[in-house]
């Protein structure tokens, strides 16, 4: 399995040298020539070492590290935690050393300045002790790397550590996925409009591509590289500058993908609606709802259950993702973004996984037996064919006519019992196939209503815009609550 290349950030107390650590990295590192041009910075920029790439943010610090944390995870994969060793630990260290814990990423220290002559590491070492950081040596394995940004000495095996720590993670490469996109930067140019950069997490990015996050949307007009150069697809682990949103969207905001079929219109009012952005807010899944499919991350011990567990699902069964490791907070935000389920085997969930998980209202499966997790993919799948089983019907109506209008496929329609209402989701039902979709407007006449009963006529415009025909019967269902 390929391993996404892991995504850095430098946190440390004023003037310790993040800025000085990154200038060197980028000029050491990247290879800006090839492109013919002058690196530009755009938030984040990439780095080869030994034939491996690493993407460091480079805003450095705290504040710009705890806006970067989306849904409660942090974008950052590994972080540099820069402690001078002529001025040992202060202020803004510990505030560091806060942020990196409640975040749960690995981190290295990296003592640095010391060329200068009034340096001294064993202090920093015993003081990092008073605030839980125990390096080797002082009761403790979180490692550290004594550096010089300025000369430049320990850096080759500060990347080296680095990428350790990130190899520990195994980070998955999904170009395939739905795309996932947090936002690290966020301002507007007086020429261009809008610049958003992201990283890419998961998925792909194309120019012409349509795009949302919780507050703004694009239709992506072009985006650049960290070599300011433009290019048309960006794959996982890749920051980009992207042209095209409507609006500001704010740091830490993951771009999504619209889901194909729905009309970026009704997201935005949907989004408008939105009176300020929850973590229970989830962005819409990123998949075909007419599409029938159990989406699921799947996590195992070791690659040989995974193997053995991937190679028993069905057809039905969608693997958004799957890897060997525990489960982590990048893990609960893809499957929210995705709506899928995570299945475990052998695996651990620490608390601040399952917490996001509830927070987020996220299944996590976990077993120890693989036939205790087929059993419960077979149960959820035929649930899923039969809608009907955990499903209270709202109202029915039928499809006396459909109208064509600006691409809008409008059913008129006859309400034979209970209530349609504006937002129910429903079945639409020809025959044998059903297709889902939402209700996203109800006409009587010209005028829009929320909700109408049986024996009325009205217009249903869907979200999806489904191809309905005439006949066609349309049922509003609300899901109960339980799992299996
Ligand atoms: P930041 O505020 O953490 O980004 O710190 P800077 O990178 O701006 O560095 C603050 C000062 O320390 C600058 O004058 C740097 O030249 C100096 N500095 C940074 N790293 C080193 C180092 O390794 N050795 C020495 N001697 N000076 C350094």
């Amino acid at each position: 399995m390929t391993a996404r290349q892991p995504i850095v950030a430098i946190l440390g107390h004023v003037d310790h040298g993040k800025t000085t650590l990154l200038d060197y990295i980028r000029t050491t590192r990247v290879a800006a020539r090839e492109a013919g041009g002058i690196t530009q910075s755009i938030g984040a920029y990439q780095a080869t070492f030994k034939g491996k790439l690493l993407t460091f943010i480079d805003t450095p610090g705290h504040a710009a590290f705890s806006k970067m944390r989306s849904r409660g995870a942090s974008i950052a994969d590994v972080v540099v935690l820069v402690v001078a060793s002529d001025d040992s630990v202060q202020p803004q260290t510990i505030e560091s050393i806060k942020h990196i814990k409640a975040a749960g990423v690995p981190f290295v220290v990296a003592i640095n300045k010391i060329d200068k002559p009034d340096s001294n590491v064993e202090v920093v070492k015993a003081e990092l002790t008073q605030h839980e950081v125990f390096v080797e040596g002082y009761g403790g394995n979180t490692p550290f790397v004594l550096i010089s940004g300025k000369t430049g000495a320990g850096v080759d095996t500060l990347l080296e550590t680095i990428l350790l720590l990130a190899e520990l993670e195994e980070l998955p490469y999904e170009p395939d996925a739905a795309l996932a996109a947090p936002i690290i930067e966020a301002k507007i140019d007086p020429k261009k409009g809008a610049l958003v950069s992201a990283i890419i997490k998961a998925g792909t990015l194309h120019v012409g591509d349509m795009v949302y996050t919780d507050s703004s949307s694009a239709k992506v007009r072009a985006f650049f590289s960290d070599l300011g150069v433009s290019i048309t697809t960006a794959t996982p682990g890749m920051p980009v500058q992207i042209l095209g949103f409507d609006t500001l969207p704010s740091v830490g905001e993951i771009i999504v993908p619209v889901p194909l079929g729905s009309d970026l219109s009704a997201l935005r009012n949907e989004m408008k609606e939105r009176s300020e952005p929850s973590l229970l807010n989830l962005p819409a899944p990123a998949i075909d709802p007419s599409i029938k499919q159990l989406n699921l991350i799947v996590k195992a011990d070791t690659a040989g259950s995974l193997e053995a567990i991937m190679g028993s699902f069905s057809s039905d069964v969608n693997v958004v993702t799957s890897a060997t490791g525990d489960i982590t907070e990048s893990d609960v935000l893809m499957a929210g973004a995705t709506g899928s389920i995570i299945i475990g085997f052998n695996i651990r969930v620490s608390p601040s996984v399952q917490k996001l998980a509830e927070a987020e209202n996220i299944i996590i499966k976990n077993h120890k037996i693989i036939y205790e997790i087929l059993e419960y993919i077979e149960k959820k799948v035929l649930k899923m064919m039969e809608p009907t089983i955990d499903e209270d019907e709202l109202g029915s109506a039928t499809v006396i006519k459909v109208f064509d209008i600006n691409g809008d496929h409008i059913a008129g329609s006859r309400i034979d019992s209970g209530f349609l209402s504006i937002g129910d989701t429903v079945h639409l039902k020809r025959g044998d196939v059903s297709k889902n979709a939402k209700i996203r407007s109800i006409r009587i006449g010209k005028e829009e209503v929320k909700k109408v009963e049986s024996g009325k006529e009205c217009g249903i415009f869907f979200s999806p815009n489904l191809d309905v025909r005439e006949k066609d019967v349309i049922i509003a269902y609300k899901k109960k609550l339980d799992d299996i």
